[in-house]
């Protein structure tokens, strides 16, 4: 099971940088949530924490499902009418969010908050994910990628308040 649960993790993190997100574009957000609640926040902090929610399996399967459906979606070869659905990001699926929020649930309800707010801001690599002119497909991607930052937030504010760096 430890192999299996690390090829995940590995995979997981090379699918994240074949779509053009590193784990710096997500300690970016971080720490646009959170500088303002921390004196001295640090980009390592950031960095940490995003690091610390990757290595969890309900977010490594997230990812997965998310970027596979993405790229198929981009490759044409979903049938009708999911095709159209992804292709265009209707605003109505509402799927994506629900495959984001078993990302931000792993950390409780800061999470929530956090992720509504920088939904709807779009900061950083959240603006490039939703730029519809690329022909890339990242209906999935954008929500995945906002809900982690917010996890992340939320792990960095929960460590924080324990004074402590909570490793689960
Ligand atoms: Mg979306």
């Amino acid at each position: 099971m430890e192999t299996n649960q690390s090829v995940l993790e590995k995979t997981a993190r090379q699918w994240l940088r074949e779509r053009g997100v590193t784990v710096d574009d997500i300690a970016d957000l971080v720490y646009y949530l959170q500088s303002k609640y921390h004196e001295d926040l640090k980009m390592d902090d950031c960095r940490h924490n995003v690091d610390r929610v990757l290595t969890k399996r309900e977010v490594q399967n997230a990812i997965l499902t998310g970027i596979q459906l993405d790229r198929l979606a981009e490759q044409k070869k979903l049938d009708e009418p999911l095709q159209r659905t992804l292709e265009t990001d209707e605003s109505l699926y509402g799927i994506d969010e629900v495959v984001a929020f078993s990302i931000v649930n792993v950390y409780g309800s800061i999470g929530f908050t956090n992720y509504g707010y920088i939904d709807k801001q779009k900061p950083g690599i959240l603006k490039h994910l939703n730029d519809k002119t690329t022909g890339e497909c990242h209906t999935f991607l954008d929500d995945i990628v906002g809900a982690i930052a917010a996890a992340a937030s939320s792990r960095l504010a929960h460590a924080t308040e324990d004074d402590k760096l909570l490793d689960d």
